[in-house]
């Protein structure tokens, strides 16, 4: 069994009590947060018993948002203890609140309102498209949060999911800096990944971290370099998540409208043993980022629509033949030769028949071109690994 949690987003109204709520709710966040560090104490009960009365009485919290409270600042604090470097303390100072399903909040999807306790019924003006699509989850915890935009409620959601069995009914998935190549052999897709964006982008911060090191350069300028540094970091990091959403999404429609039941992705675990020890070149870290983010949705998506997910090690998977099983040689930028069968392919489409193949599929040729010594319909005698591939166990071949 699987679950699967999301994130629901909903605008709201922003009423005057609403926004008074909040307002009275921050305060007593930064009261309990100062308290809670003060006093070292992250567990509940003892948080209980030195704050719950006082939030009550201060700021007339019905008495489950005097919990919320206390439990949000807990939380705050303990993953500022927990972090090694931690700064000066943590201060509040987004505008946004919790709340605890049933206990300080409902909602009503049919009549679009939620519910908080003490305030009573506040419209939902805005709401997904597909919020359809959420109807049989389970609704959990929420947060509302006041920007400059509008009061928005961010509500958890949750449901369980049947773990769908991987089939040989597959695609695979297989990336490089410049392309997400994905497919099975008879179709092969590809499309750009946004690594060399994020390059120009981490280019330019090497830039400014230069000017920003250089010991002569302006004082009264560094915060702002600072500021500009994190910012562009920030956007590398929103460029690869909104990547990986997108190209998730359409690797699964890929595969639903393909008949396809199963995704095999590369076990990145068994990839990157060093990873962490080395210091990688950034071109190679980003790849990396944006697959480990792209494999996240792509899992994610998955779930939700009931398509089996198998993480294949990819050990030598781009230059090895995925007929004979000998290692290719390569000819062109990317481009590797067998030179016992004749195939050639480029890597990618090299890596994502033997994803495949190391699911045991059989292979024909289909793609590659007529050799004079090898007739590639003679089906059957196909060798992998020196042992013979098992064709056709009972597998319906789908190319
Ligand atoms: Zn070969």
């Amino acid at each position: 069994m699987g679950v699967l949690t999301a994130t629901i987003k909903f605008k709201v109204s922003p009423e005057e009590p609403l926004l008074n709520l909040i307002e009275k709710y921050i305060q007593a966040l930064r009261l309990s947060l100062n308290w809670i560090i003060n006093h070292k104490e992250t567990r509940l009960s003892k948080a209980h018993r030195a704050l719950y009365r006082e939030l009550r009485e201060k700021y007339s919290f019905p008495a489950r948002i005097a919990v919320d409270c206390y439990r949000e600042a807990i939380s705050i604090a303990k993953s500022w203890f927990k972090n090694p470097n931690r700064g000066r303390k943590p201060i509040i100072k987004a505008k946004r609140m919790w709340l605890t399903y049933r206990q300080s909040y409902t909602i009503n999807l049919e009549k679009m309102v939620v519910k908080i306790t003490s305030l009573g019924e506040i419209k939902l003006i805005g709401y997904p498209s597909n919020i359809e699509e959420y109807s049989d989850w389970s609704i959990r915890e929420a947060r509302l949060i006041v920007r400059n935009n509008g009061v928005f409620l961010h509500v958890s959601v949750k449901k369980n999911t049947n773990e769908p069995t991987p089939s040989l009914n597959a695609i695979a998935v297989d990336i490089n800096e410049r392309e997400i190549v994905y497919g099975f052999p008879s179709k092969i897709a590809r499309d750009k990944t946004r690594v060399e964006d994020c390059i120009k982008i981490k280019k330019h911060i090497n830039h400014l971290q230069e000017k920003y090191s250089f010991s002569k350069y302006k004082a009264w300028l560094r915060p702002k370099l600072l500021k500009r540094i994190k910012a562009l970091y920030k956007r590398i990091r929103n460029i690869t998540e909104d990547y990986a959403k997108k190209q998730a999404k359409k690797i699964i429609d890929y595969a639903i409208k393909n008949d396809k039941d199963t995704i095999i992705l590369e076990d990145l675990n068994k990839l990157n043993n060093n990873s962490k020890r080395l210091k990688k070149p950034w071109r190679e870290r980003l790849t990396y980022m944006t697959y480990r983010k792209l494999q996240f949705w792509i899992e994610w998506q998955a779930k939700k629509k009931g398509i089996a997910i198998i993480k294949i090690n990819p050990k030598g998977t781009s230059t090895t033949c995925p007929y004979c099983g000998q290692k290719m040689k390569q000819i062109a930028h990317r481009k590797y030769m067998c030179s016992h069968c004749g195939f050639k392919e480029d890597r990618d489409v090299i890596a994502v028949f033997n994803l495949i193949c190391k699911m045991e599929v059989a292979l024909t040729h289909p793609t590659a071109p007529p050799m004079k010594h090898v007739n590639p319909n003679k089906g059957g005698e196909l060798v992998r690994n020196n042992r013979r591939m098992r064709v056709n166990r009972g597998f319906h071949l789908p190319w």
